[in-house]
């Protein structure tokens, strides 16, 4: 083995290789004969001054790596060395490292050219549908929503929101149009017109004395109109309230001012820059708009209405009080029939009064202070009492005993009246229970008010009392006036006829004041008319009120009813209706309307006091008893 192949294997293997071969291993000379390949220059000298097993060899800069191969030649000592510089091995590596960090770099650029990429084609459109649904959920659906035009997943989105947000926006301004607009009229409602005066109010700012700085609400009631909606249908009813916003419409108004429908038959005007007084010109002009009837196809309808006017700042601060005066002006306008009215304080404590006057109404059926009195009715050819009228009073706890007249109009007016006559008929059912045990023949009439005729529960509620007592709807008549029957004829009529079958009497109380025809009085089931105390309590002096009693008498007996003359006050009278074939006579006279547990007593005093005038006098009347 020479020099020349160890070259040889140097260059074919890329090894340095050493053949150490200690000839003469003695303790001077420990270099053994070596023999190598091309090794750097310090190497031999490193690597003959080395003892035992060399791993690694650092020459100079260069660090080797040697592996000890023991060679099969006999001699045990011949080893080769095999080194490899250990630069040269990772070389390579190395290489692989620089373009390992290359790529690593590349892969960096593209993933952050890949977020962008991405960022720009699905986050930020994203991001940007989220924020416009918050604008949705805040309620701004005017904007329309971005990236609708793209053909992927995202324009699919986008475009699937913006429908959302267009029905939305639709569905939210139909809610606020079915919230602010009448739909029948087309006009502002009434939280529409609230809003409005509000915002008048605050656009006006601080109250000046200035008329031009002032403004007014006029609020406008059509008189009558539930008959309209009743005699003719609500349909006929609606085109009326069509036509009259149209009619409203034409009279000329600012820019910001408004012509609302508060709720049903009531209208009402906003004015700005207008005090009362102008208000009061204008309402005058709306009202006599009024007077030219409306037509419909073949009707005439011919309407009124009674207009309320209040203004800022002379009569309320802020537009809620503004409204509610002006409508309490526009119910004093209706109960005094004089068209327009402008507010006062006056008439609010009137107002006022009137809802204490409920509160209590309400408080004395609950408290039983309501009283049933008893005036009575004589039968004229017997001069018996067989039946008496059931009249109210108030037992009130500090005014005393307060007579009808001031608390059952108001009544009326309110609806409350339907309660007391449940009341009094029961009251009166109570009683009948009582007097038959004196007077079997008797009966109890009862008033009954227009309101509980337009009441389609009433018969019900009559025949519920009835079984409770036990007692037999003949035994009442029921007193209704012929201004209550004219209010509704129609209406009147349907719950006439129930009561009627359920076997009442029934009587037509006032007659003579309500201008119906007796012609027209025959159509319904009624039983008896009672002639107005009107024409019966100076009838033996005034010719005329004689007059229309005794034809009034003629005419009620050829249509089979019978007549009762209330008023009587003397007996003159009493007996010029006795002559005149009057049936029954009712009137201070006999007696002043009584309580009910005095009734008694005072016909026993009456039959006794009846005999007596027969056996004396030959009298067949007890007048005068007292
Ligand atoms: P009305 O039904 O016409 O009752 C007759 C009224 O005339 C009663 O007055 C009675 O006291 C009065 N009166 C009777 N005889 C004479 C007389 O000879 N001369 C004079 N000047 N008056 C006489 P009252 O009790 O004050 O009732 C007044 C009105 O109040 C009644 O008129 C009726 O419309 C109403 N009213 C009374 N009680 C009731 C009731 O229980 N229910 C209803 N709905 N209304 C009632
Ligand atoms: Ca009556
Ligand atoms: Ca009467």
């Amino acid at each position: 083995m020479g020099q020349s192949l160890l070259d040889d294997m140097r260059t074919l293997s890329e090894m340095h290789v050493a053949l150490i071969s200690p000839a003469s291993s003695t303790q001077a000379n420990p270099a053994s004969t070596l023999l190598m390949s091309t090794l750097p220059a310090n190497a031999a000298r490193i690597l003959s001054e080395s003892r035992g097993p060399i791993a690694e060899l650092v020459v100079g800069s260069d660090m080797l790596v040697a592996r000890d191969v023991k060679l099969d030649s006999g001699t045990d000592d011949l080893h080769t060395l095999l080194l490899r510089s250990f630069e040269e091995v990772v070389a390579p590596f190395s290489r692989a490292q620089f373009s390992l960090a290359w790529i690593t770099a590349l892969g960096v650029m593209l993933f952050g050219i890949g977020s962008v990429f991405l960022a720009r084609k699905v986050t930020t459109p994203l991001r940007s549908l989220v924020s416009a649904t918050q604008e949705l959920t805040k309620g701004d659906y005017s904007k329309p929503m971005e990236y609708t035009a793209r053909k992927d997943e995202i324009g699919g989105l986008a475009t699937a929101f913006d429908q959302m947000r267009v029905s939305i926006g639709a569905q939210q301004s139909e809610i606020r149009r079915l919230a602010y607009w009448d739909h029948l009229t087309g006009l502002p409602n009434r939280a529409r017109f609230r809003e409005a005066a509000r915002e008048a109010i605050e656009r006006a700012g601080t109250p000046r004395k200035k008329a031009s700085d002032q403004l007014s609400i006029v609020v406008l009631d059509l008189d009558r109109f539930k008959h309209v909606n009743d005699a003719l249908g609500y349909t006929f009813g609606d085109s009326v309230l069509q036509a009259v916003a149209k009619r409203l419409a034409l009279h000329e108004i600012g820019p910001n001012d408004l012509l609302a429908r508060l709720g049903g038959n009531e209208f009402a005007l906003l004015l700005n820059h207008t005090s009362s007084a102008s208000a009061y010109k204008f309402a005058q002009g709306v009202a006599s708009s009024f007077e030219e009837p409306l037509v419909f196809a073949d009707q005439h309808i011919d309407l009124s209405a009674g207009i309320g006017i209040a203004s800022w700042p002379e009569h309320a601060a802020d537009a809620d009080t503004l409204l509610g005066l002006a409508e309490v002006a526009m119910y004093a306008a209706k109960s005094k029939a004089t068209g327009v009215q402008i507010y006062q304080s006056s008439l609010d404590s009137s107002s006022t009064q009137s809802l204490s006057l409920l509160t209590e109404l309400r408080h004395a059926v609950e408290h039983n202070e309501l009283r049933l009195f008893l005036q009575p009715k004589i039968e004229l050819n017997l001069s018996a009492a067989t039946s008496v009228e059931a009249l109210v009073r108030w037992q009130h706890p500090t005014r005393g005993l307060v007579p009808p007249v001031e608390f059952i109009p108001f009544a009326e007016q309110t609806g409350f009246v339907r309660q007391l006559t449940l009341w009094i008929f029961n009251e009166a059912a109570r009683v009948w229970t009582e007097l038959q045990k004196v007077d079997q023949a008797c009966q109890i009439a009862v008033n009954l008010s227009t309101r509980d005729l337009m009441d389609s529960a009433l018969p019900g509620n009559l025949q519920a009392i009835l079984t409770k007592h036990n007692v037999p709807a003949s035994g009442f008549c029921l007193e209704i006036t012929e201004s209550a029957i004219m209010d509704d004829p129609q209406r009147a009529e349907a719950t006439l006829n129930r009561l009627n079958e359920c076997g009442f009497k029934l009587s037509i109380d006032d007659f003579g004041t309500g201008y119906s025809s007796l012609a027209y009085l025959k159509r319904l089931p009624v039983d008896q008319l009672k002639i107005d105390k009107s024409f019966v309590m100076a009838m033996e002096k005034v010719n005329g009120d004689a007059m229309i009693v005794r034809s009034t008498i003629d005419l009620a007996h050829n249509l089979s009813l019978t007549v009762v003359a209330e008023g009587v006050e003397n007996a003159v009278v009493y007996n010029l209706l006795k002559k005149l074939g009057c049936d029954q006579a009712q009137g201070y006279l006999i007696s002043k309307p009584m309580p009910a547990a005095d009734y008694t007593a005072w016909r026993e005093r009456w039959n006794h006091q009846l005999d007596t005038n027969r056996r004396e006098s030959g009298l067949s009347i007890p007048i005068p008893l007292y």
